[in-house]
């Protein structure tokens, strides 16, 4: 099964111009099997995302882009505290320890060797320094590629990924009409569910697929 783990709609989140119509006329376009929806730090109520679903008759399955002190987590599955408290990395893992819901690492070195830390001048880090980020460690599985990361993100983060390897999964991250499934994920079988979907991440059975441009 083919799915884009990570996409966000106007105005839910006000960095997008896609619409959820936009957003699923590209998966349906690529051949995806499904869409997660990942707003930042606000989930869609389960029965808007299942009448939307109904309404533009495809797969949509519930995620959110938390804001955290390591910067975002990609969240699949139930959390306990109310999403405006927010979370810390910490706190984050402690909860889905008892919990099956699963944390992705998305864009995991846009601090260290993103757009703007490379204008400013920072040095990027090596692969050793990526894989010891405790980040990197202790969620389930890293977004190694999406349209909001630059090439040398994908190869840093390719090399740490050989250095420390961790179950990966391609994303778009689409802010705009035309990105979704430039890059998704492969799941060795089909789900209907956050919950699902959460089980598969957390067991490793992920990967990213081809691009799809
Ligand atoms: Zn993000
Ligand atoms: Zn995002």
């Amino acid at each position: 099964m083919l799915i884009d783990l990570h996409a966000h709609t106007t105005p839910r989140s006000n960095c997008s111009r896609a619409t959820l119509e936009e957003l699923v006329a590209d998966a349906r376009a690529r051949g995806l099997d499904a869409l997660c929806i990942t707003e930042h730090d606000v989930r869609w109520p389960d029965d808007e995302l299942a009448d939307a679903s109904r309404l533009v008759d495809f797969p949509l399955i519930s995620g959110v882009e938390l804001t955290t002190d390591v910067g975002h987590v990609l969240v699949f599955g139930p959390l306990r505290k109310p999403l405006w408290m927010g979370y810390r990395l910490d706190e984050l893992v402690d909860e889905c320890e008892e919990s099956d819901t699963a944390l992705v690492l998305p864009h995991p070195l846009r601090r260290y060797a993103g757009e703007r830390a490379v204008r400013g001048g920072r040095v990027p880090p090596t692969a050793e320094e990526i894989a010891a980020l405790p980040q990197w460690e202790v969620v389930h599985a890293i977004e190694a590629a999406s349209t909001q990361t630059t090439a040398l993100e994908h190869t840093l983060t390719a090399a740490a990924l050989t250095v420390a390897p961790r179950p990966s999964v391609g994303a778009s991250d689409a802010h705009a009409p035309g990105r979704v499934g430039t890059y998704a994920t492969e799941l060795d079988r089909a789900v209907h569910t956050a919950e699902e979907l959460a089980t598969e991440i957390r067991a490793g059975h992920v990967r990213p697929a081809r691009f799809r441009a």
